[in-house]
């Protein structure tokens, strides 16, 4: 395993990894997306740019996460060792506000005078909104009624940092209704208006922009492992739900010898229709302007997705580990909602660390395999951190 094929870490110039990617969107924009893949490139590479990225993510963000060894998680399950890589201790909660801070510096120097996104639970909209007052620039989220009612929290922080937040009325009022209506203002000024992807997805070149944002997190990880343990470590794991905090950890260990797990929400159970296991499930489509697997229906349409944690109710997922899964270099599993809870709970009871709900999946997944695993060292991306889920679980497990 110790080479890399083809294609695995950098797209080709029309945005393709392997047969997934590319700009599935109409001629007008796919000019505006040339510009930003332009202007990326040319800045992305220049001291200027590193420098400020990099002293922002120490002195803002608080990079380096630590790289935590479960102690007494790892002796209750009795098989591997189990360690965290603490991107749920960033600024704003978590590894969204990697890309958020690169996508906001880079529209700030092409020079747009507006940043606009959709939020669902509103994670994005605050790990944005963060970094659009710290670059100085206007920040729009549009968010669904029913959402911005579920989600009180998250949209009073949007607006105490400044943004304008958008009540979508529309269609069922939720997530892919805001989709629609920032979509439709981002058309009104695509030259002068900035689209911020919230993941590894969309048309060429956000999958490998926002992947660029993230790979920090395996870059720092394969490092502080290597110095606490002497070693690399036997299997990663990542939860999924647009790909980023997972791709952004395996970047840096594709070409070695260590297993890469991908874990998907199977909500309600895989034979039911209350899921989002993309990869274990799905098939080749198109969605968002890109090429990837997709829940689809016969007729091509994305198909009503669901997860317990909303940042993984996502019918794509990223053209990258759409390849990844192809050529075998990542496995995909999935964990249902009742594993997640007890993955939850679980770490905080043994740990004192309340992870996400979406990182509770990577962390079921460990729990599950970590017993037939002795000797071996799993690596979680701890991609966020639970605060914004303690009511909701509270409530449901009746504390
Ligand atoms: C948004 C979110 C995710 C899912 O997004 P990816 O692009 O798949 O990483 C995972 N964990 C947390 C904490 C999130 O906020």
């Amino acid at each position: 395993m110790n080479q890399t094929p083809d294609n695995i870490n950098s797209p080709t110039t029309e945005g393709f990894f392997g047969a997934y990617g590319g700009q599935e969107i109409p001629p007008e924009l796919k000019q505006v997306m040339d510009e930003i893949y332009h202007s990326y490139n040319e800045i992305k590479d220049s001291d200027e740019f590193k420098l400020e990225l990099h002293d922002l993510q120490r002195h803002y963000v608080g990079r380096p996460s630590p790289v935590y060894f479960c102690r007494r998680l790892s002796a209750q399950l009795g098989g591997a060792e189990i360690y965290l890589k603490r991107e749920d201790l960033n600024h704003t909660g978590a590894h969204k506000i990697n890309h958020c801070l690169g996508e906001a510096l880079l529209a700030k120097r092409m020079g747009k005078t507006k940043i606009l996104a959709e939020t669902g639970a509103g994670q994005h909209g605050v790990a944005l909104s963060a970094a659009c007052a710290l670059v100085g620039i206007e920040c729009e989220i549009h968010m669904g009624a029913v959402d911005i009612a579920k989600q009180a929290p998250n949209v009073t922080r949007m607006k105490i940092m400044g943004a304008k937040v958008i009540s979508v009325e529309r269609g069922t009022k939720t997530l892919k209704d805001a989709v629609d209506s920032a979509f439709e203002e981002y058309l009104r000024d695509p030259q002068h208006f900035f689209y911020a992807i919230g993941s590894v997805v969309g048309p060429h070149p956000f999958p490998q922009m926002v992947r660029d944002f993230q790979q920090i997190v395996g870059i720092e990880a394969r490092q502080q492992f290597q110095e606490m343990t002497g070693e690399l470590p036997d299997t990663l794991v990542a939860c999924i739900g647009g790909g980023s905090n997972a791709i952004g950890l395996f970047t840096a260990f594709l070409d070695d010898d260590v297993e890469l797990v991908g874990v998907e929400p199977a909500g309600l159970g895989l034979d039911t229709p209350d899921h989002a296991a993309t990869m274990t499930l799905g098939s080749p489509g198109v969605l968002h302007g890109m090429r990837c697997y997709v829940l689809q229906d016969d007729a091509g349409e994305p198909l009503p997705v669901y997860s317990i944690a909303s940042g993984l109710d996502y019918p794509g997922v990223g053209p990258q580990h759409s390849h990844l899964k192809d050529i075998g270099r990542v496995n995909y599993h999935s964990a249902t909602d009742s594993e997640c809870i007890e993955a939850f709970l679980a770490l905080s009871r043994t740990e004192g660390i309340i992870p996400a709900l979406e990182s509770a999946h990577a962390v079921a997944y460990a729990m599950r395999v970590a017993p037939q695993m002795p000797g071996k060292r799993i690596l979680i991306n701890l991609s966020g951190r639970g605060d914004k889920d303690i009511d909701f679980v509270a409530k449901k497990l009746n504390l």
